[in-house]
């Protein structure tokens, strides 16, 4: 593998950034040094290239997408999505287990690891789901040493969302969260709280529930409780949590104090509840219908002043690609869900500049925060010896989102004009990204090792 002196660049190491030149070689970073500093071994056959000041980032580790692979692979597959991924600055991604059949044993977890290793475009992880019959399996696999390195976290849906795999019973979510070795991943939504909300919204509107409502039906108070349940069963269990998807400041406070009690848990957004609001739906309709609904105006507020504060802790993408057919249905048959991992980081770069978030928090948000909390070996942060998975961006060029390379096709932010385009993108120190096109190739990414 060729060795590449990327130079007259503005790099991201840690809590720092550095004006200077990265030497990457055999896939890895060979250092980092300030104006053109670097030793002469790195220049030594390497091929130089002059990003005119531009960042480079860690390449974004996405840990939270919805790549419907096995079993809806007409709204996506791990091939299409990894590719996209790419053209979004995000070199691994961590897919949650509702596919179909569900990631909840050995088997169905080795059959999307095959699967990746032959189609994916970038480095890959599985979370494994926790389900009402399984604890057993996922506190043997937590401490397996054959099973551990392959899968981030052990996923609990407290509250139902595509795939069924609602965890209804005290004494299941009791026996997983007291489970040791792995985070426990949880979304958090009350379900009573959700089906009394729509029996009243059906008795109002009928089978014709206007799309504005769905903050109403998984409203804020469903959030809040089940968030609430999740902390006390992490306090009592002393659990590691990690909290998916907040959307709301009343969360958010559950989650200062938890912190400040010195609880072991961290918490997602994702770019998505940091840009839109309930107001989007007046434009974007059912095209922006996710679980948990998007809210107020004031909870994005909130959520942006919690990530400069370090209360959130990461940014998935929760990329969860529907058909445009399948989304233009009536409420009720219209899945929830959108496709946003090729916009995740421009909308993040974006919300930087409007919120004055510096480069290394927001690498951190981004890539850093991910591999701390699934112990990802070797990955998502520039440092020598680190693997070469570099995203490099212009934070100032603003540009207008065209049509995803999804292959659902379309995205909430198409027409949106955001700032921080993707330049390039270098995968163990391979170019794979340039212009906007994904550079010929085949399929190369390999397996994200979790070592905590
Ligand atoms: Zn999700």
């Amino acid at each position: 593998m060729g060795k590449l002196l990327l130079r007259n660049a503005t790099i991201v190491t840690g809590n720092r950034t550095v004006s200077g030149c990265l030497g990457t070689d055999k896939g890895l970073i060979q250092g980092i040094w300030e104006g053109d500093n670097c030793p002469e071994s790195a220049r030594e056959e390497a091929e130089v290239l002059d990003l005119k000041g531009w960042v480079i980032l860690p390449g974004v580790i996405d840990a939270h997408v919805h790549f419907r692979d096995p079993g809806m692979t007409q709204k996506a597959d791990i091939g299409s999505e990894s590719r996209a991924a790419l053209l979004g600055g995000v070199t691994s991604f961590i897919d949650m287990p509702n596919t179909q059949p569900p990631t909840t044993d050995e088997t169905t977890l080795d059959a999307k690891r095959e699967k990746a290793r032959k189609t994916s475009w970038c480095h890959y992880g599985f979370h494994l789901g926790a389900t009402n019959g399984n604890p057993d399996f996922l506190r043997r696999a937590a401490q397996s040493p054959d099973l551990r390195p392959h899968f981030g976290g052990i996923k609990v849906f407290m509250g139902s969302s595509t795939g069924g795999m609602l965890i209804d019973r005290n004494d299941i979510l009791d026996h997983i969260f007291s489970i040791p070795g792995k985070p426990v991943l949880v979304h958090c939504e009350d379900e009573n709280t959700i089906r009394k909300n729509l029996i009243s919204a059906r008795l109002r509107y009928g089978d014709d529930i206007p799309v504005w409502m769905h903050p109403y039906i998984r409203s804020r108070e469903a959030c809040i409780r089940s968030t609430k349940r999740a902390l006390e069963l992490a306090s009592l269990h002393g659990t590691r949590l990690h909290l998916l998807h907040i959307t709301t400041a009343e969360e958010l406070d559950l989650i200062r104090r938890a912190k400040d009690k010195g609880m072991s848990v961290t918490a997602e957004t994702s770019a998505n509840y940091l840009w839109l609001s309930e107001n989007d739906y007046l434009s974007k309709g059912a095209l922006i219908k996710c679980n948990p609904a998007v809210k107020t105006v004031g909870d994005c507020a909130a959520l942006r002043h919690a990530v400069l504060d370090g209360t959130i802790d990461t940014i998935g993408s929760d990329h969860a690609p529907h058909l445009m057919t399948e989304k233009r249905n009536p409420y009720m048959q219209c899945p929830s869900g959108m496709p946003t991992l090729q916009e995740s980081l421009s909308v993040m770069l974006t919300v930087a500049r409007q919120e004055g978030l510096s480069l290394p928090r927001l690498a951190d948000l981004m890539a850093t925060g991910a591999a701390r909390i699934f112990g990802i070996r070797g990955r998502g942060i520039l440092a020598p010896g680190m693997a070469a998975d570099l995203t490099i961006v212009d934070p100032a060029a603003e540009f207008t989102v065209s049509k995803p390379a999804y292959k659902c096709g379309w995205s909430p932010y198409e027409g949106v004009t955001l700032c921080g385009a993707v330049r390039m993108v270098f995968l163990d120190g391979k170019p794979v990204v340039k212009d906007g096109i994904v550079l010929p190739g085949s399929p190369n990414g390999t397996a994200l090792t979790f070592d905590a």
